[in-house]
């Protein structure tokens, strides 16, 4: 039989879900499914390879702390010395204000574009010409590059969608979302969310 958790349709206040301090819960609800895999569960965040980081973000409570807060305070706690990111040429002059901030704060970062590696769309499709002679994205090269840098902790900025996924599967060190491309959202993808009911209700048809 096939499992269907949807805890975003879940109908109960939170202080009433099974996963809050209530005992409501719905069809598939994972709190209840896994119930008694608790106890392996837990053993998980003591893998070595995640414990810390597990905690460190963990600690991060309430509001008061903006994204970028929050990035550095993490690498700050978790002790990285060496920071990738990997950023979209549009989001290039970003990329750059973050590295300073990073390498402000004594980080040392490397960071690759997306364009890394020039390859073009005759790289792909046989007897195919671009007049722009536009760069594909290279995601698996900036991952290559920053594996190859040994960077501790890469910070993705504005990655394609798809590309994000690539370049998550091969990066060697975990990696953590700063920002993501809207080219008509200012980079804000909530935005058209909040208007589904209205602006962007033709999304719906
Ligand atoms: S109670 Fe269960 S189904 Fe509802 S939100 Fe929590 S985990 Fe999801």
């Amino acid at each position: 039989m096939s499992y269907n958790p949807k805890c975003s349709i879940c109908p109960f206040e939170k202080r009433d879900r099974l996963c809050s301090s209530g005992e409501k819960f719905i069809k598939d609800c994972p709190t209840k499914q896994f119930q008694e895999y608790r106890e392996e569960i837990k053993k998980e965040y003591l893998n070595p390879q995640i414990d810390r980081i597990y905690k460190i973000s963990s600690d991060i409570k309430g509001p008061g702390k903006t994204r970028i807060e929050e990035t550095l305070y993490v690498a700050e706690k978790m002790g990285y010395q060496k920071i990738g990111i990997a950023f979209c040429s549009g989001l290039k002059k970003e990329a750059e204000i973050i590295q300073n901030l990073f390498e402000a704060k004594g980080f040392v970062v490397n960071s690759v574009i997306c364009s890394c590696g020039n390859l073009k769309k005759s790289d792909f499709i046989e007897n195919t010409e671009d007049k722009n002679n536009k760069s594909f994205c290279n995601p698996y090269l900036q991952a290559a590059a920053l594996n190859k840098a040994e960077t501790e902790w890469n910070i993705v900025v504005g990655l394609c969608v798809g590309h994000d996924s690539i370049f998550m599967k091969y990066s060697n060190a975990m990696c953590t979302v700063f920002a993501v491309k809207d080219k008509v959202a200012a980079h804000n993808p909530l935005g058209p969310v909040y208007t589904l009911d209205t602006y962007y209700n033709f999304l719906k048809k």
